[in-house]
């Protein structure tokens, strides 16, 4: 099959990979109809973290081809939603909720695993990963959506939640790629009155006010400190969504915290240092982590088929899978927020 491969920093080819084939009864084998480069992709392709030579990707959603003997919740046909990891969903962690933690879990794209971006992806666990999309002929734009429920959707409602956003309350977001504005889009659904979004950019001011923002900062550092404390008569916000995994990001969701407030921590972090004193002396909480979007889709994927959130608005570049070293090379550049790669065939489910 053909799939996107990673030949090192700054080097991203496609080329042959395996057909993947059944390896355990509790398998499935999808055929990749759309995926999408991931932020976090980035800081590999940059060669800023690790990661192993070949199948990349994380976010995909497509056709289940073939499944397992102990597969029992879906069928040759479904159209299907992956969360980024797969999860056995009766360990201990799992139940508790925490599916990203799975004890016999893991990531897609990585060792050995194949990935996202690529034809066909062999999925384990699938009854306890994989979601069906229920119904038929959605348009480009919910499917879009649901592929970002994938991933960054989920991370950005992971950034709401671990934040503690509810009604009324007054949120920041800080970060302005795809996880920060589905952080703005999360923190909205689920009531907040005021939302800053912090981002000097004004596309993505635009798609920040299109998903819910309220204000928008587009200082950065201690310049944006003082905006949002100006904007606050000094008090800050009760939740800040840290969206980008940097020690600036994390020093300005804590700076900008109210006292008794909260950091709701999502970036995959580099170079980061929690200021302790803040937690202590001013009652600033910190939450987040790895998105338990497994937890997270069957909440949020109604939403999206009927068209109440759009979190895919934020795929503003596309190209086929032959063109996926544009995709990277776009969003490195800052010049899309985030890439939807197009890969396989018809994206009609064959049985419904
Ligand atoms: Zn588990």
């Amino acid at each position: 099959m053909r799939a996107a491969i990673f030949n090192g920093p700054h080097d991203i080819g496609v080329g042959e990979r395996p057909d993947p084939v059944i390896t355990h009864p509790t398998d499935a084998i999808v055929r990749v109809t759309l995926a999408c480069v991931c932020g976090s992709d980035l800081w590999y392709y940059r060669g800023l973290s690790p990661h192993d030579l070949g199948a990349i990707g994380h976010e995909f959603i497509g056709v289940v081809d073939e499944i397992g003997s102990d597969v029992r919740d879906l069928a040759v046909g479904d159209l299907v939603v992956t969360p980024f990891t797969y999860s056995d969903g009766t360990c201990p962690i799992c139940l508790a909720g925490w599916p990203s933690n799975c004890i016999n879990g893991g990531g897609f794209g990585n060792h050995g695993i194949d990935g996202g971006q690529g034809e066909a992806v062999r999925v384990p666990f699938a009854d306890t990963t994989l979601l069906k999309v229920p119904g038929s002929g959605h348009s480009q734009e919910t499917l879009r959506s649901v592929l970002a429920l994938s991933d960054v959707a989920c991370t950005g409602h992971h950034a709401a939640v671990s934040g503690g956003v509810g009604p009324g309350m007054t949120v920041g977001v800080v970060g302005d790629g795809a996880v920060g504005l589905s952080a703005v889009l999360a923190a909205k659904r689920l009531g907040a009155a005021r939302i800053i979004a912090l981002s000097g950019n004004p596309s993505r001011q635009a798609v920040a006010r299109e998903f819910g923002a309220t204000d928008i900062v587009t200082e950065r550092g201690d310049a944006a400190i003082e905006a949002v404390l100006a904007m606050t008569s000094g008090l800050g916000v009760e939740a800040a969504l840290e969206c980008v995994g940097t020690g600036q990001s994390m020093a300005t969701a804590f700076a900008i915290a109210r006292s008794g407030g909260m950091v709701g921590a999502v970036g995959a972090p580099h170079d980061v240092e929690v200021p302790i004193d803040t937690v202590i002396f001013r009652n600033v909480g910190l939450r987040g982590g790895v998105a338990p979007a497994r937890r997270y889709i069957p909440e949020l994927l109604p939403d999206v088929l009927a068209g109440r959130i759009n979190p895919g608005r934020v795929l503003d570049f596309e190209t086929d899978l032959e063109g996926i070293a544009e995709a990277y090379t776009a969003m490195d550049e800052r010049r899309s927020i985030k890439s939807l790669v197009r890969v396989g065939g018809s994206m009609t489910p064959v049985v419904d």
